[in-house]
């Protein structure tokens, strides 16, 4: 008898008529001693199991409750109910796991609408809900097709380190890594930590981007992307930060900031066209949420695309490149600024873009996404390439709606001299990151690279809202439980 998932056995559908078959999975609910609803993860769709109650022993129908779980043995039929093609009139059942019901009354596996809130307290129990799986199934997708990219372009994956001992990477707030009995640290002559006592004779952290290792590997490998947990210390209890999130970063040899662009876009579209491609049904799904969402939002929120319409907006249109200079003064115009909306007033040149600007950008101004390029040098990172103005830097970050930031990314200093100068200027230590510089010694080259928070471009393909419902095991402030 051969053994089905049930995604396997919807999908072969009508050609499956008459087959003994068996399959296994989680009762989601039993009507009427009569109908079960099975689902084993393989898909958003369950299947209708039929029971004959007279071929079953009474006790064992008993113990088919919500949640439990069982095999069914039996032949596939034609279906009259509405919805489903096929059904299976079981033949004999096996459970393997009971459930009791006034337990499950408690939890999310109870069969009704749960708030999302209520999900995220019973992370361990999310993966049966069909609205986190189907979520699980597109983020699984996603980080396929990343993969997939970059393996048919002739990128390299490399594994960078997660525990780090530079702490120059000033992308974020850092956790300290340590083996010290915290009751009774060691002191140096100052009454400071005397890292030099610990596990790696160094105050060691947790990385917050693996680029500048690498920006090392590029320099012999040509193209190569990570793609890793990332961990940031920042106490910013938003809807898009995470303490440890996962990050994708590309870095490419002879690649300038044109090429740099090209290609985060390409790779964007090509990762979202592929959930499109394989998510059908989830992305379905999830389109009726976001649908069902949006209805109950007051009308200036409401978007005006469903979730199918916007990723087919950002399929079909070349995303708009502009300007740091050019989007300061569309904002410095803009009615929301100059009717006081923004909470960070937009009034000079060289103030850092807050996600309310980017968003009135994307959402308000293009309607599209959009790559802004070319920062002050002062509000971005020490590696990024000095223009010929002297004031801006070579970089760019992709703005996408509802998100906001999606990717940041830059052509790097290549220069050894102005990069060692731009390090001495904010006081940093050139010896900490000597190997660094290295790259730019033996046989420098022009290079850039970008990074991509994983979540967020979840968030955008399932339409989700909050970043802690996309990823299994969300860590944020005051939040570790599972
Ligand atoms: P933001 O301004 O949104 O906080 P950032 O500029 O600090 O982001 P980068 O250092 O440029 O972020 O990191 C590259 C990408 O990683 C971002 O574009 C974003 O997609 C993602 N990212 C950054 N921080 C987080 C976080 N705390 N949680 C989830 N994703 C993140
Ligand atoms: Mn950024």
């Amino acid at each position: 008898m051969k053994i089905y998932s049930i995604k396997q056995l919807l999908s072969k559908g009508k050609k499956a008529l008459h087959e003994e078959v068996t399959v296994k999975g989680w009762v989601r609910s039993f009507r009427s001693n009569r109908f079960i609803s099975l689902n084993d993860g393989s898909g958003i769709n369950n299947l209708q199991i039929v029971i004959d109650f007279n071929n079953f022993d009474p006790t064992i129908l008993k113990q088919i409750t919500t949640a439990s779980s069982i095999r069914v043995e039996g032949t596939v039929t034609e279906s009259e109910g509405a919805g489903q093609e096929i059904e299976i009139i079981a033949k004999k059942i096996k459970i393997y796991g009971y459930a009791n019901p006034e337990e499950v009354q408690e939890t999310i596996l109870q069969p009704k609408r749960h708030s999302l809130e209520k999900l995220r307290e019973q992370a361990h129990l999310r993966f049966r809900t069909n609205t986190f799986a189907a979520i699980m199934r597109v983020r699984n997708a996603l980080s396929f097709a990343i993969h997939q990219y970059f393996n048919q372009n002739g990128f390299f994956y490399i594994n960078t380190p997660i525990i780090t001992g530079s702490d120059a990477e000033g992308a974020g707030e850092m956790f300290t890594v340590t083996n010290f009995d915290l009751n009774h640290l060691p002191k140096d002559n100052q009454d400071k930590v005397d890292f030099s006592q610990d596990f790696f004779g160094k105050k060691t952290n947790l990385t917050v981007s693996g680029q500048l290792e690498g920006e090392t590997a590029a320099m012999g490998l040509g193209k190569i992307y990570t793609f890793g947990p990332t961990f940031r210390a920042e106490n910013s209890n938003t809807t898009r930060h995470l303490a440890e999130f996962w990050m994708i970063e590309p870095e490419m040899a002879f690649y300038d900031l044109e090429k740099n662009i090209d290609l985060a876009e390409d790779f964007l579209k090509y990762c979202i066209q592929y959930a499109v491609d394989h998510c059908k049904d989830d992305l379905d799904f999830l389109n009726k949420r976001f649908e069902e969402e949006q209805k109950q939002k007051p009308k200036e929120e409401k978007s005006e695309q469903n979730l199918h319409e916007k990723l087919e907006f950002v399929l079909n249109n070349k995303f708009i490149r502009l300007s740091y200079t050019e989007a300061v003064e569309i904002l410095k115009k803009s009615k929301a600024n100059q009717k006081g909306k923004f909470k960070y007033p937009i009034d000079e040149w060289g103030v850092d873009l807050q996600s309310e600007h980017e968003r009135y950008l994307v959402e308000k101004h293009f309607k599209s996404p959009v790559v802004l390029f070319d920062y002050p040098a002062k509000i971005k990172a020490f590696y990024m390439r000095l223009n010929e103005d002297q004031k801006t830097v070579r970089a760019m970050d992709v703005l996408f709606p509802g998100i906001g930031e999606i990717i940041g990314g830059s052509q790097r200093e290549e220069r050894l001299e102005i990069l060692k100068q731009k390090m001495n200027s904010l006081g940093m230590d050139e010896k900490e990151l000597n190997w660094y510089l290295d790259t730019r010694k033996y046989g420098t080259v022009p290079h850039s690279g970008f990074g991509l928070g994983l979540e967020r471009l979840i968030l955008f393909v399932t339409g989700m809202s909050n970043i802690r419902d996309v990823i299994p095991f969300p860590r944020t402030p005051n939040n570790a439980d599972f």
